[in-house]
């Protein structure tokens, strides 16, 4: 089967369904049911919480998969579909950036359509397929170093939820560094830390108007269900398998309605996945980051590596041994030999 494409009938209405064979399907059906409305509930909670006067709403979310071509003949794939305020809209992947833009349906249902087998040769699809292929490990499966040797680092900072703030020094250390900015990093965002810390992702957007960031919104699910006290084959989203898809599209359209667009890309909470949710991952076009340098465990950087601190608060041994790994590049940044670089320079380029 073709990687990223989705059973949509080829009509604008498919929306795929996640596959749940091994799961009866009575408690499937109640599982994701109560998921979806305590999803649901959370998004409203949050929404009500806080005033954003001129929010834009989003609605009818789906996933789809449309590959066409655009007015210059370069081929792309609409892979969401969507309301805001009640005007029709797509989330249009570009295979060779590996970025998403939003697109007015008029726009893209007057293209001229592409097949499948052309989507499977775009950069992204290959990158895409190379990223989802087994062994399936239960940890860090997905992109953990770049697949080519690249003069730098990928720098990645998850947003678990939290109730401490942002831990801004993580942020002020990595403007700091003698780098022409926007400095490049790859936030983890996850829905229940948006819905606690607006006034921090306020502060992030300020960064980027002002220039010194450019953030990569990296979907780290809704809700990041942990259960400490659960072993991993049945923790963090192995918890509850069918609720996937919309801890993945749940938290798209949090974003969306905060005027940020996520990107094509997905960090498991734990780092913790199997061979159903990478495949499901797929079939919603997302490309699973892991890491080989997750600081507060150790493991050291180097050239290539995905680097994973907590940008939540929540882990300020791994933020203490970044700023000393930036202490210690610091010259080798003010010459350009090194440098931190976009998640998407990370995959070949065939
Ligand atoms: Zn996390």
């Amino acid at each position: 089967m073709t990687a990223c494409s989705v059973p949509t009938h080829n009509s604008l209405t498919g929306e795929d369904e996640l596959s749940v064979a091994e799961t009866p399907v009575f408690i499937r059906v109640a599982m994701s049911l109560f998921f979806r409305t305590l999803l649901l509930t959370l998004f409203i909670i949050g929404a009500s919480a806080v005033s954003l006067p001129a929010a834009p709403r989003i609605s009818d979310y789906q996933a789809v998969f449309i590959p066409f071509y655009n007015e210059d003949g370069v081929v792309l794939a609409a892979v969401r579909r969507y309301k805001r305020d009640d005007h029709p809209h797509f989330l249009v992947l570009d295979p060779h950036q590996f970025v998403l833009s939003e697109m007015t349906a008029e726009r893209t249902l007057t293209s001229r359509p592409a097949d499948a087998e052309t989507w499977s040769h775009t950069l992204f699809s290959r990158a895409l397929a190379r990223q989802t292929s087994p062994p399936y490990p239960l940890q860090n499966d997905g992109l953990r170093e770049a697949e080519h040797p690249v003069p730098g680092f990928f720098l990645t900072a998850d947003l678990c939820p939290a109730k401490k703030s942002l831990d801004r020094t993580f942020f002020t250390a990595t403007m700091a560094l003698p780098q022409k900015p926007p400095i490049p990093v790859a936030l983890m965002i996850s829905g229940l830390w948006i819905q606690k810390h607006e006034a921090d992702l306020a502060w992030l957007k300020d960064q980027i108007g002002a220039g010194k960031l450019s953030i990569t919104w990296v979907n780290h699910s809704f809700t990041h269900p942990y259960d400490p006290a659960v072993p991993l084959e049945k923790n963090f989203l192995l918890m509850n398998k069918p609720g996937f898809r919309d801890e993945v599209l749940f938290l798209e359209r949090l974003l969306l309605e905060r005027g940020l667009v996520p990107s094509p890309f997905f960090r498991f909470p734990g780092l913790v996945s199997d061979r159903q949710l990478i495949e499901s991952l797929r079939n919603l076009c997302l490309i699973p980051v892991g890491s080989n340098a997750w600081l507060a465990k150790g493991e050291a950087p180097r050239s290539g590596s995905v680097i994973l601190v907590h940008a939540n608060g929540n882990e300020p041994a791994g933020i203490r041994r970044l700023l000393s790994f930036y202490d210690r590049q610091r010259e080798a940044f003010r010459r350009g030999a090194t440098a931190l670089l976009p998640l998407r320079e990370a995959f070949s380029i065939p």
